[in-house]
């Protein structure tokens, strides 16, 4: 009879074992992705080319800028937009 509850226990325990293996095996390591990075867009300064993150350029009449100087600037040089 213990011989009985030996081998079932031993069972137990490889099942136990086997699971923990295959979770391990399907579970992909925690990889977080950055979640306060998005995938910036860059967009191109129409005065200096410099690239700047589209969150931090500065947009004016379909021209994109790196900064307000800068826009500031190129409708200095171009009056009429072009
Ligand atoms: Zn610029």
């Amino acid at each position: 009879m213990m011989a009985l509850i030996l081998r079932l226990l031993l069972i137990a325990l490889f099942v136990w074992l086997g699971y923990k293996l295959v979770r391990k095996l399907i579970t992909p390591p925690a990889q977080l992705p950055p979640a306060d990075t998005p995938p910036q867009v860059m967009q191109r300064c129409a005065y200096c080319d410099v690239h700047v993150p589209a969150g931090e350029s500065t947009q004016s009449r379909g021209k994109v800028f790196c900064s307000e100087a800068h826009r500031d600037a190129w409708f200095r040089d171009h009056p009429s937009g072009d």
